[in-house]
């Protein structure tokens, strides 16, 4: 499906530019969006309650415009976009033109814009903890990062008990997975879950040691990305039960993006188990 809901040459004067002319005396600047979205029930219901508003879509881009001030179009257009998708929350992507017909540039021309797309990336992210309140620790990583506005937390597994992996004699684990929207870049989102992490440590580094709560990234939409610091999927993930084991209730048929084989089929070929019992949640 690709459906989309288009303004184009949306005429607005601010105080975007490097200059300190063009951040006193302002300018016109012209906004062309692209919002993609599902607009099936809005097209059986005929109901602006399915739908996004265009006309508040226009008044929001206009306030964004006007009360912000930026330097480069490039941002203006990036954190314009992602305000589109927070404060629209059916939207799925936005492309997003930013023209500046009267830039000042001492020659002839018609136009220059900067153009860019944005989208939510849907993540699944595994946890572990075997020190202090761990289950509280997990659960409230996973609510501070709901209600952090770059993030949308869709689904979570249920809670696993299992035995320490990697030979360290150590208390046992908790670990889930949970799948979250967010429109973080995948190094954006490492540094964030990391801040996580660090809160989580920090109130008892003294008393229980560092390692009291592990986020790790194991999809990022469809990415495969090896860098020095980030490796996605997350690459010890098909050994661990009790990675595969939660990932198989929230995502049973998501496909290993590298190896083609499904959560399922990945947990059948493992040779060693670590989960030692599914904790039943309360609701
Ligand atoms: P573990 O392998 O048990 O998760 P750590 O959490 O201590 O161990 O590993 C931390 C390092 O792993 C981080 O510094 C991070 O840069 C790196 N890393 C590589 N890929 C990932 C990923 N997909 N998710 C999280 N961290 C990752
Ligand atoms: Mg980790």
């Amino acid at each position: 499906m690709k459906d989309e809901i288009i303004i184009s040459g949306l005429k607005i004067f601010a105080w975007h530019g490097v200059y300190e002319e063009e951040k006193e005396k302002g300018q016109n600047f012209i906004v062309n969006a692209k919002l993609s979205l599902d607009t099936s029930l809005a097209g059986e219901s005929d109901s602006l309650e399915d739908s996004v508003d265009y006309g508040k879509v226009c008044l929001f881009i206009n306030d964004f415009m006007r009360i912000n001030r930026f330097n480069l179009l490039e941002a203006v257009a990036n954190q314009m976009a992602r305000k589109i998708m927070v404060r629209f929350p059916m939207t799925q992507s936005v492309e997003l033109e930013v023209m500046k017909p009267e830039a000042p540039i001492p020659l002839p021309f018609e136009n220059v814009s900067v153009k860019i797309t944005r989208s939510w990336h849907r993540t699944y992210i595994a946890t572990g903890s075997n020190m202090g309140d761990s289950e509280d620790l997990i659960e409230n990583a996973i609510a501070n990062l709901d209600s952090d506005e770059n993030c949308r937390v869709i689904r979570k597994s249920k809670m696993y008990r299992s035995k320490p992996y990697g030979g360290v004699e150590q208390d046992d684990f908790y670990n889930s997975v949970f799948c979250m929207d967010t429109l973080y870049s995948p190094i954006e989102l490492l540094t964030r879950l990391q801040e996580e992490e660090k809160e989580a440590n920090r109130e008892r580094l003294v008393k229980w040691g560092p390692r009291t709560l592990d986020l790790d990234i194991i999809y990022y939409d469809d990415e495969i990305i090896e860098r020095e610091h980030l490796r996605i999927p997350h690459v010890d993930m098909t050994n661990r039960d009790f990675v595969l084991l939660p990932l198989s209730e929230v995502a049973p048929y998501k496909r290993h993006p590298i190896l083609g084989m499904t959560t399922i089929e990945m947990l059948g070929r493992l040779k060693e188990s670590y989960v030692l019992t599914m904790k039943e949640e309360e609701e």
